[in-house]
């Protein structure tokens, strides 16, 4: 393969040879560059070269991804729906090209433009922040999983205009700034129009204060708008579809206005229900209360149904077949009128029976739970259900009241079991439980961890399991190994293949075959060596964008992820104090350097989260500056936690931060990110981090503090204050906290962090677990000192990462809860080598 110079490809255009749709990779950039920005190739910005490059790689895709669909709806084999409200993306450009298998193109140098480095061309891509963090990241390896093992399948979420927002710290506080990721053209996207779908809403929607509001009264006609997104199994295969919902008006947009003849009022009216899709709530953890959340959890949810069912019936005579054909997974509560929703359209459109209709609904619908937060279990008021679908409230009756009979007829004589199950909470306001709805609706409820599924059956939903046991299960999560290390860390990814061939890339378990691999003195310099490089890069990186310097032979400990009292950033950032204090008190301590990342955003209404960063901040200020302390200790809080910010940090991470409360955090997925990438875990038993070291061996990790059980039965009786009395390192670190060390110039800012830990019973008990922590650490700091022990202990960790592949997860949920089964797509062999290679 010739790389033409840039000439001589610009002449190619001229000279029209523009039917060609294989040849040159570079030549077809430069023919985007050219006619859809009207620049030279030698000219283009950054952003234009990466909009060149995409559609580039689109054309290229194009062919495959209509072949998979054609293949797909002539086979009519069962599809798998993923509804999410979240899908959490990242950048897309690199993750295609890999999983085309061009990346070989890119690192041969082919589709360089001599004036930019790659680099600068990847980041003019924003990434698309779709979702608030685990469970939006989830749906994302889901879904380029299912397209891996050819499944067919399609993600539907919805098309936020503005995705999660932008974090900045200024004087250690968070900002949060729009994050207008569709500022620009995505070349990613493909508006499809002629597949809308109509969705009429019980209610009418104006702006109030500057927010969105939807008011009862009226009714108004909305237009989901499909955007495609090609979903790239690796090896290029199946390209299977992420439909992301817009929304639009009609043009014959019937508000009452408009018949009255108020053109312009109609036209405000217009645009105010336009942005419907306009943000995501930046909460997944403590429902945003707001009607507005509940019209957009409905629009997915109708258009997708829609949609999916008009698929089914254009190949299926019978509705009888749909549980055969369909499968939808329901990401959370969050599209759980889908029960509802399904039963309306089987009933009122298909004028099945009641008893079929449900037993078609049950069958066909399934879902994940994600939570045991009680407060992060959805509940809507009813008055929502009345205002914005109230024929979707009857419905939920009905259902409910055919349930409460069945429960009677099982339970007899127990009220309180019954207002216990019951779909509607009566106490004050009416609301539905979207989590009973959901169990009571679908044919199977998983939880994402063993211990997630196994609190979820025995305290968080107990009656239910009572009564269905045979729907509970679990799936423990996974990540997908494309993303999270062969792209994120190529020079592991390569040390590995090197070692034992590239099979692990679409199953991990083959990692395995690096266990001997711990034992060889050049492996374990070799695979040392690849860290030092991941961490010398992400040194580089932070000073050129942030100028601020770290030094690379320190431990790299991160705790990266949404700042949550239960996830203990506050319980990391206390050790570090105590770390300090250990030094304040004797200057000639030693233990290796050591480099504390955070990164994460908080709720923008969560203020005790958001005072927790405050105090991170401020303690890193006074330790990366105190000569007692500098170069020993240093803190660094990472500003604007996203995909591609943990893409480059977890490669670079020596120790990961897994310290939530035991038995609140339902699986975690950054865990595995960090596991496969050959850092070492400090973390609880908790979610899927008590598998990891089952898998890796307990001795191969940092496990402390209490275990779930014990958190549990400590509760009544747990007195942070006996910690505070008893424990000298504990109660230095606080004194030293709130004597204002931290704060001179700001009296008072951390006194809610005090309360909660002293006065407020510290719910999550950080001071329970803060002295087994620090212990841990000590023996973490040892062991790293022995560069030969701290080494087999990583890649033992990474060659039993296999069972955290979401290969092996939704390998799991299709055969146990979908019962789908691989559609394989075969390109011709002329067709695939043309137009996916890039060939002169
Ligand atoms: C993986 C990931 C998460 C989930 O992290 P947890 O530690 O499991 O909560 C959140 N945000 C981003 C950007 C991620 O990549």
């Amino acid at each position: 393969m010739t790389k033409p110079d840039a000439t001589q490809a610009t002449q190619s255009v001229d000279d029209g040879s523009l039917e060609r749709t294989s040849g040159s990779g570079r030549m077809e950039v430069n023919r985007h560059l050219m006619f859809d920005h009207l620049v030279l190739p030698e000219e283009g910005s950054p952003r234009e070269c990466f909009e060149a490059v995409s559609r580039a790689l689109r054309d290229r895709l194009a062919r495959r991804w209509m072949h998979t669909q054609r293949t797909q709806d002539r086979e009519n084999p069962k599809r798998v729906y993923y509804l999410s409200m979240e899908f959490l993306i990242g950048r897309t450009l690199t993750n295609n090209m890999i999983n085309l298998g061009l990346d070989s193109t890119l690192h041969d140098g082919h589709l360089h433009l001599e004036h930019l480095a790659w680099q600068d061309i990847v980041e003019a891509e924003p990434d698309a922040g779709l979702g608030n963090g685990g469970l939006g990241r989830l749906a994302a390896c889901f879904i380029e999983s299912l397209a891996t093992l050819q499944i067919p399948s399609m993600g539907y979420g919805l098309r936020y205009e503005y995705g999660i927002f932008r974090q900045s710290i200024e004087n250690g506080f968070q900002i949060e700034q729009p994050d207008h990721w569709l500022r620009n053209p995505d070349p990613w996207e493909i508006a499809r129009p002629r597949e809308t779908a109509m969705v009429s809403v019980g209610c009418q929607f104006e702006w109030h204060d500057g927010k969105l509001r939807a008011v009862p009264g009226g009714c108004t006609h909305l237009l989901g708008v499909p955007y495609d997104r090609p979903v790239v199994g690796y090896g290029g295969q199946t390209i299977n579809t992420l439909r992301l919902w817009g929304v639009g008006t009609p043009d014959y947009f019937d508000f009452g206005e408009f018949s009255s003849g108020d053109f312009v009022g109609a036209i405000v009216d217009r645009v105010v229900a336009e942005s419907i899709t306009r943000v995501l709530y930046p909460d997944d953890s403590t429902r945003a209360g707001q009607a507005l959340r509940f019209v957009q959890e409905y629009f997915l949810v109708t258009c997708s149904l829609a949609d999916i069912l008009h698929r089914f019936r254009h190949s299926n005579e019978d509705w009888e077949q749909l549980p055969e054909k369909v499968a939808i997974q329901l990401n959370d509560t969050h599209p759980a009128m889908a029960v509802a929703e399904l039963m309306r359209v089987l009933v009122d459109e298909a004028n099945l029976g009641w008893k079929k209709a449900w037993e078609l609904t049950v069958g066909t619908l399934a879902y994940t739970n994600h939570t045991l937060l009680p407060e992060a279990l959805e509940k809507w008021p009813v008055q929502f259900f009345k205002m914005v679908c109230p024929r979707l409230l009857e419905i939920t009756l009905e259902i409910n009241r055919r349930f409460l009979a069945e429960v009677e007829t099982r339970f007899p004589n127990d009220p309180v079991r019954l207002s216990r199950m019951s779909l509607i909470e009566d106490a004050g306001e009416q609301h539905i439980r979207m989590a009973n709805l959901a169990i009571v609706g679908t044919h199977s409820t998983n939880g994402v961890a063993q211990i997630h599924s196994d609190l979820l059956r025995t305290r968080v939903v107990s009656d239910f399991a009572e009564m269905f046991p045979h729907r509970f299960n679990n799936k423990t999560n996974g990540v997908t190994p494309r993303r999270w290390l062969l792209s994120a860390n190529p020079d592991l990814a390569s040390l590995i293949t090197e070692s034992i061939g590239d099979a692990w890339i679409v199953d991990l378990s083959e990692l395995r075959r690096l266990a001997p691999l711990a034992e060889d003195t050049a492996f374990r310099q070799d695979f040392l060596q690849t860290k030092q490089n991941a961490k010398q890069r992400f040194c580089t990186w932070l000073e050129t964008t942030t100028g601020q310097q770290v030094n690379p032979t320190s431990i790299f400990d991160c705790q990266v992820k949404r700042i949550h009292e239960y996830k203990r950033q506050l319980l990391n950032i206390l050790h570090v104090v105590v770390l300090y204090q250990r030094l304040r008190e004797n200057p000639s301590a030693t233990f290796p350097p050591r480099t504390f990342f955070f990164a994460g955003k908080a709720a923008p209404a969560y203020r005790l989260a958001k005072r927790i960063i405050k105090l991170i901040n401020n303690v890193g200020q006074v330790i990366n500056n105190d000569p007692v302390s500098a170069g020993r200790l240093q803190v660094v809080f990472l500003p604007n936690y996203n995909v591609s910010l943990a893409e480059r940090l977890i490669p670079a991470s020596d120790v990961s931060e897994q310290i939530s409360t035991a038995g609140y955090e339902a699986s975690g997925t950054s865990n595995m990110k960090f596991m496969m990438n050959g850092a070492l875990t400090i973390g609880t038993r908790d979610g899927a981090t008590i598998e990891m070291a089952q898998e890796a061996g307990e001795e191969n990790f940092f496990l402390f503090g209490l275990t779930a059980e014990q958190v549990a039965e400590s509760r009544p009786w747990y007195s942070p204050r006996w910690h505070y009395d008893n424990e000298l390192e504990t109660r230095a670190a606080l004194d030293l906290i709130f004597s204002g060390h931290f704060n001179r110039d700001e009296p008072g800012i951390f006194e809610p962090i005090r309360e909660t830990l002293l006065e407020q019973g510290d719910f999550y008990m950080h001071l329970a677990d803060l002295s087994s922590y620090a212990a841990t650490h000590q023996r973490l700091g040892e062991i790293y000192t022995d560069k030969d022990a701290w080494a087999r202990a990583a890649i033992l960790n990474v060659a039993h990462s296999g069972k955290f592949s979401s290969d092996r997860t939704i390998a799991e949920y299709a055969s146990e809860i979908w019962n789908a089964v691989p559609c394989p797509i075969a390109h011709e062999l002329k067709e695939g080598a043309n137009d996916v290679k890039a060939q002169d």
